[in-house]
C-alpha cells in the first residue's frame, strides 16, 4: 500500500464506519474565491480525505468565509460516498420524511428506530398509492394485485414490514446494524422503482413513439 501524506486531521462522518471519525486530509482544492477587500474573502473548497479508521475516501465541499484571522464554514456537503437517493426529489413528502428520519436514526446508531421508520415509509407508500384501508399486510397485498408492486418488490416491502414489527414490538429479537442498513437499502430501492424508474420508463416510451 502507498502511504499518502496527511496534511491535517479533521472529524467527519464516514458511512462505512457509520460514525463521526477522525479523517486525514490528503488534498484540498480552492476555487471561486472572491475578495470583498484585502482582509475578507469567501469561496469553495473541495477536500479529499481518508477515514483513519477504515482507510476509505471521503470527498466534501465546503463554502468558507474568512474575515481577518477568523474563518467560518457556511455550508458543508458530502460529495462521496453519496448517501442521498436521487429519486427522493420525485417522491411525495409523506414518503421522503420517514426516509430521512430512517437515515438520521441509522447515523445515530438507533437501529430499532431506523427499521420502524422504514416500516412507516412503506405504509406511506401504500397511502400514496391509494391503499388507505386495512392493515399494512393487506395494503401491500392489494398493491401486488394491482401490479403496482411486482412479486419481488412486494416481498421486499413485506420484509420491511416484518423487521419494522420486530423493532416496534419484540424485546428479544435484536435489530442489528446490518438489518437496519438492509432495510434502508430496500426502502431506497422501492422509492427508486416507484417514484423514479417507472416515470423514467414512461417518458422513454413516449419519446420512442414519436
Ligand atoms: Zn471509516
Amino acid at each position: 500500500m502507498i502511504d499518502v501524506e496527511i496534511k491535517y486531521k479533521t472529524p467527519n462522518y464516514c458511512p462505512a464506519c457509520n460514525s463521526i471519525v477522525e479523517t486525514g486530509v490528503i488534498f484540498t482544492y480552492t476555487y471561486d474565491v472572491s475578495y470583498t477587500d484585502e482582509l475578507q474573502n469567501e469561496g469553495t473548497e473541495i477536500i479529499l480525505s481518508k477515514c483513519l479508521n477504515c482507510d476509505r475516501p471521503v470527498l466534501t465541499e465546503e463554502q468558507f468565509r474568512n474575515i481577518e484571522e477568523h474563518s467560518w464554514i457556511n455550508s458543508k456537503a458530502q460529495l462521496y460516498p453519496v448517501t442521498d437517493n436521487i429519486a427522493l426529489k420525485n417522491a411525495p413528502g409523506i414518503v421522503i420524511n420517514p426516509y430521512k428520519e430512517a437515515a438520521k436514526c441509522y447515523r445515530a446508531q438507533a437501529y430499532d428506530a431506523c427499521v420502524i421508520m422504514c416500516r412507516k415509509g412503506i405504509e406511506a407508500i401504500c397511502n400514496d398509492k391509494g391503499e388507505l384501508k386495512g392493515n399494512l399486510a393487506d395494503k401491500l397485498k392489494n398493491l401486488k394485485n394491482k401490479n403496482v408492486l411486482e412479486t419481488t418488490l412486494h416481498s421486499w416491502a413485506n420484509e420491511l414490514r416484518l423487521i419494522g414489527n420486530d423493532g416496534a414490538h419484540s424485546h428479544d429479537q435484536i435489530v442489528t446494524q446490518q438489518d437496519a442498513k438492509d432495510s434502508i437499502d430496500f426502502f431506497d430501492a422501492l422509492i427508486t422503482y416507484l417514484y423514479h424508474l417507472v416515470s423514467q420508463y414512461d417518458k422513454l416510451k413516449a419519446r420512442r413513439v414519436k
